[in-house]
């Protein structure tokens, strides 16, 4: 389904052309397809149909709120890394029994709204933690669902661009390790063990690490069963990639009968937490050409989204398309795309051929992961608005922040 398209050359998003959204709303915008979100959830449902499965969407992909409302409406659970997460999926209608909680520094706060709260479980990254967890759950008389984040260390030379699933990181804890640890959890009070979880790394575009991964994973699990440990699910992560410009992510479709294959004769539920495949594609940032600047060497253009706005670029060097909402009848001419903040760091693309004045509008694609919910105020810019198109309709989603709400809660000392 191609959610964006071009009518007598005006882009669109579903049935709602960009040029009149951005003057209507102003600019820069977030702007998402319904029915890309839907799809792309629909595809891994359809995916991992054979087995007994919960997708938790990842919501430090995107937070919005709406975003979240949609997802839950659909049926998935939450994978969650903060407190702040917590609260968000809740206010957004998220059933508490479908949440999975992951990230090495939770705090006891966080452990307590969680326990609350009522979430599945708590992914424990270190012995550290499961003590305080254990403490924690002990104090509020709950019992705390326990599941480890294994670092299954997936061989770093044939996959050179895993990032977490490596022994060298900060996540999860080292698979030999593991069977130690999960008696551990059995022998302290107001802990059950439910689980296990990887998650190897993000951006993958290629399935191999991901089902080494799982082997790994399964062949634990084995282990811990014969020494009496039932798990009762098996949480094998996020991470499949998408296409921001010539990559080809795995076919989740291929990913499903691997891992249907794996599961056959098995009890356990499998988890999956992807953030980036289920939003990334749905999403574009609308910017306005401020300023051209041709130079000898480079021209720029200068525009009203910046690194604060939709960071990848500066972070990662990350690549996004960036096309002209209406391209004019003209030559080409080469640009780096830059935003107005006050760093060498703030670009949003280089050595773009486009045919554009000052004025006009353009779309970075595949803007619908870690651009709004990574988006900060630095340099007292307020952050973008957020459009959710469903068909014809326009949904505000986030209005556009306001400078006095960005100076709430500051106060002068007298
Ligand atoms: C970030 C993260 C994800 C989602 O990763 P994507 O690459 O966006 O799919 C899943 N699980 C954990 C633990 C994460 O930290």
């Amino acid at each position: 389904m191609n959610t964006l398209h071009r009518i007598d050359g005006r882009l669109h998003l579903e049935d709602v052309a960009l040029d009149t959204l951005a003057e209507r709303f102003g600019t820069p915008l977030y702007v998402y397809s319904r029915q890309a979100l839907e799809t792309a959830y629909q595809d891994y449902s359809r995916a991992f149909a054979s087995i007994p499965h919960l997708i938790c969407y990842a919501v430090k992909a995107n937070s919005s709120l709406a975003i979240l409302n949609l997802f839950a409406r659909l049926g998935a659970g939450f994978d969650i890394v903060s407190g702040g997460e917590l609260a968000r999926v809740l206010a957004a209608g998220g059933d508490p029994g479908k949440i999975v909680f992951s990230g090495v520094g939770k705090t006891a706060d966080e452990m307590r709204a969680a326990l609350a709260a009522g979430i599945l479980c708590f992914n424990v990254e270190s012995v550290s933690e499961l003590h305080r967890l254990s403490r924690v759950a002990s104090d509020v008389g709950k019992v705390a669902p326990v599941s480890f984040r294994v670092n299954p260390d997936v061989d770093p030379k044939t996959h050179p661009y895993i990032s977490t699933g490596l022994k060298e990181n900060k996540f999860g804890v080292p698979i030999a390790e593991a069977p130690a640890l999960y008696r551990l959890a059995a022998s302290l009070p107001n802990l059950e063990i439910t689980g296990i979880d990887c998650h190897i790394g993000s951006q993958l575009t290629e399935l191999l690490p991901l089902t080494d991964a799982a082997d790994r994973v399964l062949a634990l699990v084995d282990t811990l069963a014969a020494e009496g440990m039932v798990l009762r699910h098996i949480d094998l992560g996020g991470g499949i990639g998408i296409r921001y410009r010539d990559e080809i992510p795995p076919d989740l479709a291929v990913y499903g009968r691997e891992l249907a294959r794996r599961f056959a004769g098995r009890r356990e539920t499998l988890l999956l937490e992807p953030g980036r495949s289920l939003v990334g594609n749905a999403g574009l940032l609308l910017t306005r050409v401020e300023y051209l600047k041709p130079g000898t060497d480079k021209n720029f253009a200068i525009v009203d989204a910046a690194m604060n706005d939709l960071m990848r670029p500066a972070l990662y060097e990350a690549y996004h398309d960036i096309v002209a909402v209406t391209p004019r009848n003209a030559p080409a001419r080469r640009y780096d795309i830059v935003g107005p903040v006050c760093e060498t760091g703030d670009f949003l693309g280089f050595a773009r051929d486009l045919a554009i004045e000052e004025g006009d509008f353009l779309a970075l694609l595949s803007a619908g992961a870690y651009g709004m919910s990574m988006a900060s105020n630095y340099n007292s810019r307020p952050r973008a608005a957020e459009i959710l198109i469903d068909k014809k309709e326009i949904h505000i989603i986030r209005d556009r922040e306001t400078q006095s709400a960005m100076m709430a809660g500051e106060r002068l000392v007298c």
